[in-house]
């Protein structure tokens, strides 16, 4: 990939901050916007998203997807001049997902997931200023077998975007068919997210799973 390319993809990988011809929820263009067509899912379980700041404005932060679909999951922004308010990340059943070498063992099931969404530098920097998410139960993921389409590759130490670790969270501990509809949706947004680019992937033609939900 040549600088301009380079350039050419870090521009429209940002959202502008006019939402000039894109959809302000998905930030996918106007004429390919996916909300009406997305799930929504009131999953038993809670999410609570730690976003970092820098992820705002890009087009292919995935934490953004998840919320739109799932009913109990929310945005919680972290790094510029607002204080963060680490009473969000409280309570009995709390577990942090985090990319790490040990697992806690758990003898009861969590009722919300913490999820650092980021690049792994800023998920990083997040658990050592957060000083509330240090004393959560802690549960880390294996890198997967299959390396799903994405706009970005994920930085994370086990491999996944964000979507994908919520999906991989929830299909475990509540419902395959949850986790199912998430890596759908994902894939659907990646595949009009790429025809909008003029990008063909020839193993991404249509999210068949995403379109069965429908
Ligand atoms: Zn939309």
């Amino acid at each position: 990939m040549n600088a301009w390319q380079r350039w050419l993809d870090k521009m429209r990988s940002r959202t502008p901050r006019d939402y000039s011809g894109v959809c302000p929820r998905c930030f996918l263009k106007i004429g390919s916007c996916l909300c009406c067509e997305l799930p929504r899912i009131d999953s038993n379980i809670e999410v609570v998203i730690v976003r970092h700041i820098k992820e705002d404005w890009l087009t292919s932060n995935t934490g953004r997807l998840a919320a739109l679909i799932l009913t109990k999951a929310r945005i919680v922004r972290y790094g510029g001049e607002e204080p963060f308010d680490d009473s969000l990340l409280c309570g009995d059943g709390t577990w942090l997902l985090y990319p790490g070498p040990h697992q806690t063992p758990q003898q009861s099931l969590p009722r919300r997931f913490v999820v650092l969404d980021g690049t792994f530098r800023q998920a990083r920097r997040m658990y050592k200023k957060i000083s509330a998410l240090r004393s959560l139960p802690e549960l880390s993921l294996s890198a997967p077998s299959q390396q799903p389409p994405r706009l970005r590759n994920p930085p994370r130490v086990d491999g996944l975007s964000t979507i994908e670790a919520i999906a991989a969270v929830l299909g475990r501990f509540e419902s395959p068919t949850i986790a199912e509809q998430l890596l759908a949706a994902h894939a659907e947004f990646v595949r009009r997210a790429d025809a909008t680019r003029g990008r063909q992937r020839p193993h991404l033609k249509a999210s068949v799973a995403f379109l069965a939900h429908h």
